[in-house]
């Protein structure tokens, strides 16, 4: 086990605890249900749930649905698959923040009462004009100095539809002359007849973000309410709402910088517009760092987990790296993944000394890292397939694979020496002529022979074919992801589809999301979508090797 040093919320909370602030630690995860989740989602949600796992307390799992606007229900199922999947388990702890409307209203009308609140009647031009900005100072609202009476008259008057959209807000009174614009009496109440997907119409008055989530967090005896860098300035506001909302047990904000990926296309924005436009196949696309597109591409949990925890919380934003990422899932299916014989450009080799009504059954053991996985048998006979770059008519130095005149070991088998080939009119080779060693089986000659190169190779008549899918980066990253117009630099070669693949019979009953190593070529899983039983589908997860180091 390496030693990890504990991060500065884990240094937070062990003082919250020692000094007796808390006595339990409470977390939660409180996406909004517009959109799917991403690999900085996957950091949130990694590090509240661990939080609570540590420190024995809970975590909790909320749709911040309090914007009736650009909440879908759709997203709702997909967020909790992709929660449940990252494996942070909320058990029963599973709420909406739309059914905290009543009290987030009854916290209003305290404000009012405590005269912390006012009905404002500023238009969203005025409100700008009259909230300032960093230079210049902010003029006190004419509403201000309304009698607590008429402000709550006012204010159930927007609660029962009789005031129009956007004519009256209720505004925090905090201090109109603070430097932080957050305090200058911020907006917490707006109009809005809209039908919200889980209240009807029985509102037509909807609670500010910055109102509504500390009151969230308050209710459900949330502790530690961890946040993202861009509501550091926000914290005051926090902490004033649950102040004044008088709660037994306040909650603190805490936040910490976002995950970012060196040039991978998160924003929400950019990837809509790939969807719509079909540059990709939807939101859980592989090439996606969504996490239903990792999913799809053969990213496990585990790894994503390990990439989190090496990317490391602070408090200042940095950029990680997505061959960390791949580093992360190689790291992890090495062992797990059984290594099999997969041809992704085939050609046909012929072994003339070899009877031509026998086929032999070779034992290959199914990951030399992991004696767990045991051993299989695979079919060998006269024809098989090997990949297209395992043979060249004119090699340079150093290359160690098939051409004329050469032995090398066929993975497990025999060794072959290239006779001759053939070419069509192109001058493409379609066939290769081998013969062979018969005392070489396994792999190995009796007269310690040695040959430099060894490879893998399907035996022809029970070869499966198959699609396999190799992917790179959806921009070019020579070119930075934007251009000059803030659109994308995409890649044109992100995606490589390969439909002549032949591959070993042992892949017949490959399941959605089942993962290999091909041998020789990367990490490959079944694609969930178009993968067929009778027509495999594989992306590629990873390539073998990276110049990547921790
Ligand atoms: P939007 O407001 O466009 O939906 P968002 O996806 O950041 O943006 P939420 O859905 O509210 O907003 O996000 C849910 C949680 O995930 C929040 O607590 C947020 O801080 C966190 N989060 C979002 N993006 C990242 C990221 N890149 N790294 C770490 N945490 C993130
Ligand atoms: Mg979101
Ligand atoms: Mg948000």
């Amino acid at each position: 086990e390496e030693k990890v040093s504990r991060n500065f919320i884990q240094l937070e909370i062990d003082h919250d605890l020692a000094e007796g602030k808390y006595d339990s630690v409470c977390t939660r995860f409180p996406p909004e249900p517009n959109g799917y989740l991403h690999i900085g989602h996957a950091k949130s949600i990694l590090l509240n749930y661990g939080l609570a796992k540590e420190f024995g307390g809970r975590f909790n799992m909320r749709f911040d649905d309090t914007n009736p606007t650009k909440e879908r229900m759709e997203f709702v199922e997909s967020i909790k698959e992709d929660v449940k999947w990252l494996g942070a388990d909320w058990e029963d702890r599973l709420f909406f923040a739309s059914d905290y409307f009543d009290t987030m209203y009854e916290c209003a009308v305290k404000l009012i009462k405590k005269g912390k609140a006012y009905v404002s009647e500023l238009t969203p031009e005025q409100m700008r004009e009259y909230r300032g900005d960093f230079k210049h100072g902010a003029k006190e609202d004419p509403a201000a100095s309304r009698s607590v009476e008429e402000n709550l008259a006012l204010f159930e008057k927007m609660k029962n539809g009789e005031v129009e959209d956007g004519k009256m807000t209720l505004r925090a009174r905090i201090d109109i002359s603070s430097p932080n614009m957050n305090m200058r009496d911020p907006v917490i109440y707006r109009v809005a007849h809209m039908t919200h997907h889980n209240t009807g119409d029985k509102w037509c008055i909807y609670p500010m973000y910055d109102f509504a989530h500390p009151i969230e967090d308050a209710i459900e005896g949330v502790t530690h309410s961890i946040c993202t860098l861009e509501f550091e300035d926000h914290r005051p506001l926090y902490e004033w709402v649950v102040r004044e909302t008088e709660w037994e047990h306040p909650p603190r904000q805490i936040e910490f910088a976002k995950l970012y990926l060196d040039n991978i296309v998160t924003g929400k924005r950019y990837i809509k517009k790939l969807v719509e436009d079909g540059i990709v196949d939807g939101w859980d696309d592989p090439r996606l760092v969504s996490i239903s597109g990792l999913r799809r591409r053969g990213f496990t949990p585990e790894s994503i987990q390990k990439f989190v925890e090496l990317s490391g919380i602070s408090k200042a934003n940095s950029v990680s790296d997505y061959a960390m990422l791949e580093y992360c899932v190689r790291e992890d299916l090495k062992p797990k993944a059984p290594r099999y014989m997969a041809v992704l450009d085939p050609i046909k080799v012929i072994i003339d000394n070899y009877p031509e009504d026998v086929t032999e059954q070779m034992e290959v053991t199914n990951n030399p890292e992991n004696e767990q996985l045991g051993k299989r048998t695979v079919p060998f006979s006269r024809e098989i397939y090997i990949d297209r770059e395992d043979f060249m008519e004119e090699p340079p130095k150093k290359y160690f694979r098939l051409y004329p005149g050469n032995e090398v070991r066929l993975m497990s088998a025999y060794f072959v020496t290239c006779t001759s080939f053939e070419k069509d009119a192109d001058g493409k080779v379609t066939c290769v002529h081998c013969t062979y060693d018969p005392a070489s089986r396994g792999g190995n000659s009796p007269d310690g022979r040695k040959v430099k190169g060894t490879i893998h190779w399907v035996n022809a008549a029970t070869a499966i074919d198959a699609t396999v899918r190799n992917y790179e980066n959806l921009v070019d990253e020579e070119k930075g992801v934007y251009d000059e117009e803030g659109n994308l630099n995409l890649n044109p070669n992100s995606l490589e589809v390969l439909t002549q693949c032949k591959l070993e019979p042992t892949f017949a009953g490959a399941q959605s999301y089942d993962s290999f190593q091909f041998v020789r070529h990367g990490f490959y899983c079944v694609d969930a979508k178009d993968s067929k039983p009778d027509a495999l589908v594989f992306n590629r997860i990873v390539s073998l090797k990276s110049s990547f180091k921790l």
